[in-house]
This record gives C-alpha cells, structure tokens and sequence, in this order.
C-alpha cells in the first residue's frame, strides 16, 4: 500500500553543496522531485583539496552529469601524469606509463557541478547553515541564515556535509568517525618536476600518502597523519620538504596558502530511516591517495537512485547501500592495506605499480 506523506517543503533537503551535495541535487530534480541544498558557504566556496581527478574518473563524473567537464575549470597545465616515489627514494620511482590526470581548479569545478543541478532545477541556498533536524515525516530541518533561524521540510534528508558532517553527529551519535588530517601548503617554488601528480610513500613522512602537485608557476605541496601520530603534521611537512629539496631540488620562496583539514579513514555510515550520507560525510574517500570527489559524486548519484525509486518504500538504506557497497568494500579494502603497509611493503607496492602499468 502506498505511504501516504504530509505535505513538506521539498520532496528532499541535501545539506552541504560539495561534489557528493550538487550529484544528490541533480540526481534528484533530473527525476522530478523538488530540490533544496542549503550550503554554509558562499557561490565560490574554497574546499581545502589538491584538484585531482584521474581520467577514468572523469569518465564516471561525465557519466554522471551527462556533460564533459569544461575546459574552463582546469587548473594550469590541465593534464598531468602519474609518479611514484617509494621510501627508497627516486632511483627506483618513475613515471606511471599511460596515467594520465585531470588538473583542476576545486573552486570553479564545485561551481560548475551546482550550475549543473541548478540547471535541472535544484534550489540552492547559500550563507545557511544547518542546525539540527527532527522528526521523519516530513523531517524538520532547522537552518540558520544572517543570525536568523527558520525551519523547512522535506519527505528525504541527505547530509553531504562533509567528513565533519553535523548531520551525522545527530543521527548517530556516539559512532565514530576516524578522520586522517591533511595538510597542504602552495609555494612559489621551483624544483626538478615534470607535469605529474607525485605520489610519495615513506613512513618518515607519512603513514598513508604525501603529494605534490603543479598549480601554474606554483608546487602544493601535502601529506596526511593520524591525529597524535608521531611526528605530527608540522614536523612531517618539514621532513618531507627535506625530502624533496634533496633529490628533486625543491626550493621554496614565499607560501602563499597552508590549509589543514581532514579524509575520512576507515568508517562508513550510510545512513538512517530517511537520512542518507553521502561523500565524505558517509566516510567514502581513498584512504591511499585522498581520492574522495569521484566518490562522492558516484555515492550523491546512487542516493538519487535510492531516494527515487525507493521513495515508496521503507527500504531507502537497503537500496541505497545495494548500489553505494561496492565503493565503501572498495574504500574499506584499500583502508585494510594502508593500516599493514610497512615501508617494504611501500617499495613492493611502487615497484608493482612501475611494472602493472607499463605493460599496458
Ligand atoms: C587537503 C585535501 C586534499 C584533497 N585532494 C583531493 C584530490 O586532489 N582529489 C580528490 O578526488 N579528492 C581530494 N580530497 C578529498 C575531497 O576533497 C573530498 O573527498 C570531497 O570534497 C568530498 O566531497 P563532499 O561533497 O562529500 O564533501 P565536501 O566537498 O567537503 O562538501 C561539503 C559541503 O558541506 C558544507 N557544509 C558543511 N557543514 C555544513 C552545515 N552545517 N550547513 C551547511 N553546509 C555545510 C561545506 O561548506 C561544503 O561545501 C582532498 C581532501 C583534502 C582534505
């Protein structure tokens, strides 16, 4: 028998307009439902991230969106390739054969994403912040605008809220939600690159994954730790600076940006009832490599399905975890191996992927 529903603003409020929010946003208004995101940022929020995105990747997001990303929200050079350092250092790292890597610029490929949901409808509302929900049908989201706070309603709740996602802190509190912190600094610099992502793999540097990455006439340079891990972001940063002026020739005059913030590493929460988590707030990221945008977009997009098709039913989390539990296996795997990576393992893994690509 079909449920019958009382009368709410929105047929779905997606909280957080990142990749994950604005998939969600399209998903659902391309399938006609009524689409409100409420975002506590402005149009060109900056989201702390490298701006990678591999090229199969971008065949999942074009997929998706049902458009090519645009020329003009890639950052300068627009394609890169892929290398490899073990923590034996550049002698036995190298190029990865026919890798090849999107460049892009976070602030306007956001913007981009939301255009595309907005074009098909989805509302945005910017500079509000989310409070606290109650209830379930509809759900009653409290959001805060200018110091004013107001209340909408919807049948459907999405937290893509981020890896500190507050609508998972109120929908299940007390479930952890481990974070790996990521620190990255952009210099005016120079030093012996080429057009590539560099992926670096040392314990001196860091437990999971550490990076440099063009931007123009600019190197951003990162790197992740666990919280109260030893050596902390600060002195790994400097050991891993040394690294890099040592066998790349790193030289570094003025920083013109260093953001701290986080990945999630090792959770995954799906959601409740009629609230779904997605992106990072629902703890799908590569814990290997930062990986998290396509994921995001790939999970906003299957809560769209579930949300949908499931709307009449009460086995929303069932569909929505039936499409999303390849990724979270995935992510949950890769976690797996990072948290058994010594630094042989390091070298093994670099060596096997010089060898695994250039046979393609
Ligand atoms: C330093 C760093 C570098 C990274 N580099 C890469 C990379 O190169 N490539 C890659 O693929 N991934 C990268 N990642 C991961 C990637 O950035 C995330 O996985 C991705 O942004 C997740 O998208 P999302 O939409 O789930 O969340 P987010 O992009 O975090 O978006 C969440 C949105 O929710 C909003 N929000 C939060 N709380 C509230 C609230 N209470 N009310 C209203 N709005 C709210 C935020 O303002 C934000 O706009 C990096 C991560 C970090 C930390």
């Amino acid at each position: 028998m079909a449920r019958c529903y009382l009368i709410s603003d929105f047929d779905v409020i997606v909280i957080g307009g990142g990749p994950s929010g604005s998939a969600t946003a399209l998903g659902c208004a391309s399938a006609g439902m009524s689409v409100m995101v409420v975002e506590k940022g402005d149009e060109l929020r900056d989201k702390p991230c490298g701006g990678v995105l591999p090229w199969v990747a971008s065949d999942t997001v074009e997929g998706i969106i049902g458009k090519e990303i645009p020329s003009s929200v890639m950052a300068d050079p627009n394609e890169l390739g892929l290398y490899y350092v073990p923590p034996s250092g550049r002698r036995n790292g190298g190029r990865v054969a026919g890798y090849k890597i999107h460049n892009i610029d976070r602030i306007l490929f956001d913007k981009w994403l939301r255009d595309e949901a907005g074009s098909v409808g989805a509302e945005f509302r910017y500079n509000t912040k989310f409070v606290e929900f109650e209830g379930t049908d509809p759900i009653k989201v409290k959001v805060e605008q200018d110091g004013e706070a107001r209340t909408i309603t919807s049948r459907f709740l999405v937290g893509a809220d981020g890896v500190r996602s507050d609508v998972r802190a109120q929908l299940l509190p007390g479930q952890p939600a481990p974070v790996l912190l990521v620190a990255q600094e952009l210099w005016e610099a120079s030093g012996d690159f080429e057009d590539c992502f560099y992926g670096f793999f040392s314990s001196r540097v860091s437990s999971s994954y550490a990076y440099l990455i063009p931007k123009g006439q600019q190197l951003l340079v990162g790197l992740g730790v666990q919280p109260k891990q030893d050596p902390d972001l600060t002195s790994a940063m400097s050991t891993f600076k040394e690294w890099l002026a040592a066998e790349f020739a790193l030289r570094t005059s003025e920083m013109v940006k260093r953001e701290v913030w986080a990945i999630p590493y090792g959770f995954f929460h799906p959601g409740l009832g009629n609230v779904l988590l997605v992106g990072d707030a629902a703890g799908l990221c590569n814990p290997l490599s930062g990986e998290g945008i396509r994921l995001g977009i790939e999970s906003g997009d299957a809560a769209s399905t579930a949300i949908s098709s499931e709307a009449e039913s009460s086995s929303l989390i069932g569909a929505y975890v039936k499409d999303v539990g390849g990724i979270a296996e995935f992510v949950g795997s890769v976690y797996d191996f990072v948290q058994n990576l010594d630094d042989q393992g390091r070298e093994k893994f670099v060596s096997d992927e010089l060898n695994r690509r250039s046979q393609f």
